[in-house]
């Protein structure tokens, strides 16, 4: 079998352009496009990469964005000086604090500081607490973006078994709950779960979240199965690749998302769909 790939950079133009009559919308509305700023602590190069993508993206859909950059070595309190002068400037309807941030910084403290109807990246409690309840919120993007793509492929999930590999606050964890609210019987896996492959080869649909440079391989991977790579994994040679094997897991799977190419590409504008989420909603 040879899978049929989901062109995660085809649905990323398709959602930008319904993101641009929105924006036209908005302004026609309210006078004014939405305002979004993201908040960069400097250190990672590749959260530098994510920045400029997504500034770009604001650009073309007519949405005004600037970078606040803060130093390696900004304390907790500081970063979230900055998000209470965001949380109440009424210019700005998105506030994206990009991960990975610094060891020293306290996670918690930023997700009880930014203002749950600007966190259109979901980290806040509240929103992190309206998604276990099932109530509306804005949902951390990735997440958001692999339900979309199920979705806009018209993969059913009611009452398939998915498998989810990784189980952090950002990808693995809210990506259970959502499968869930579908109907989806879900299975999450992380580094503590015995014999992987006894649960990734029962799963219809797999779901690869673990940052590890093409651990699925085609032998663990049901014949028909769906499989969805998160992972964007930088190799010390160069180049990019996801947690899965794309030459050997594409030859047993029915559907694959490639790396690069795949989740990525439409997170980044998932981001700005909440962005108007947010917008319209304030
Ligand atoms: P993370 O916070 O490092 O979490 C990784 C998860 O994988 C953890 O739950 C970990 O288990 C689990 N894990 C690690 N090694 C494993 C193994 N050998 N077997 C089973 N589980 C294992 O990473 P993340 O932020 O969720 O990101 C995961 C991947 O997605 C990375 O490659 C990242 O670059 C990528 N990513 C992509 C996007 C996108 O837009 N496409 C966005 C965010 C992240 P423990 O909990 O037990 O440690």
């Amino acid at each position: 079998m040879t899978a049929k790939i989901l062109d995660g950079r085809a649905m990323a133009l398709e959602l930008r352009a319904e993101l641009h009559e929105d924006v036209a919308r908005y302004v026609a509305e309210r006078g004014q496009a939405p305002g979004l700023v993201i908040v960069r602590v400097e250190g990672d190069p590749a959260s530098g990469v994510y920045s400029k993508a997504i500034l770009r993206i604001a650009k073309e859909i007519g949405v005004p964005a600037r970078l606040e950059l803060l130093p390696a070595a900004v304390s907790s309190d500081q970063l979230c000086a900055v998000l209470v002068q965001l949380n109440s400037d009424k210019t700005v309807q998105g506030i994206i604090v990009q991960m990975p941030l610094p060891a020293h910084l306290s996670l918690d403290l930023i997700a009880r500081t930014i203002a749950a109807e600007k966190d259109i990246d979901g980290i806040s409690v509240q929103n992190a607490g309206s998604l276990l309840l099932g109530s509306p919120c804005l949902l951390p993007s990735t997440a958001a973006a692999v339900m979309q793509i199920l979705e806009r492929s018209e993969i059913a999930l009611a009452g398939k078994h998915v498998v989810v590999l990784g189980r952090s606050n950002v990808v693995g964890k809210p990506l259970g709950l959502l499968l869930l609210q579908k109907n989806a019987t879900v299975t999450i896996c992380h580094s503590r779960t015995t014999d992987l492959s006894c649960f990734t080869r029962q799963a219809d649909i797999l779901i690869a979240a673990v940052g590890r440079p093409r651990m699925v391989t085609g032998d663990m991977v049901r014949p028909g199965a769906v499989v969805i790579d998160v992972g964007i994994n930088a190799l010390p040679e160069g180049g990019i690749v996801g947690d899965v094997d794309f030459s050997t897991v594409s030859e047993v799977a029915s559907v694959i998302t490639p790396t690069p190419g795949g989740v990525g590409p439409f997170t980044n504008v998932v981001l700005l769909q909440q962005c108007m989420q947010a917008a319209w909603h304030l």
